[in-house]
């Protein structure tokens, strides 16, 4: 059994940080760092080296404030049977967002 903390989930092929990190979210506790956000950058933006640092001028300094203040769930976004978001996929090497969600405001 590995614990909590080291079980980040695969990114899935295509699939946006956003989704991604709810997955991250259900799989393993937040640790207090922009972990997840990290390891998602590293896989597929690895030209954002700045990001994470950006990301914290913003005030966000772990995985769930990211999630609370960057991007909201729509309303009408799309489950699978089993409760998971169906990613619509994220542009290449960016952190774009998919069409479940809408900027924070
Ligand atoms: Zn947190
Ligand atoms: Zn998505």
């Amino acid at each position: 059994m590995s614990t909590l903390t080291n079980a980040l989930p695969a990114i899935t092929e295509n699939e946006c940080i956003r989704c991604y990190l709810e997955r991250a979210n259900e799989k393993s506790s937040c640790d207090g760092t922009l972990r997840a956000v990290d390891h998602y950058r590293g896989e597929l933006a690895p030209k954002e080296i700045g990001l994470t640092q950006a990301i914290k001028s913003f005030g966000i300094f772990c995985d769930c404030e990211y999630r609370m203040n960057t991007s909201k769930l729509k309303n009408d976004a799309q489950h699978n049977p089993d409760g998971s978001l169906i990613c619509h996929g994220a542009q290449d090497g960016s952190l774009s967002v998919c069409s479940n969600w809408v900027d924070h405001v």
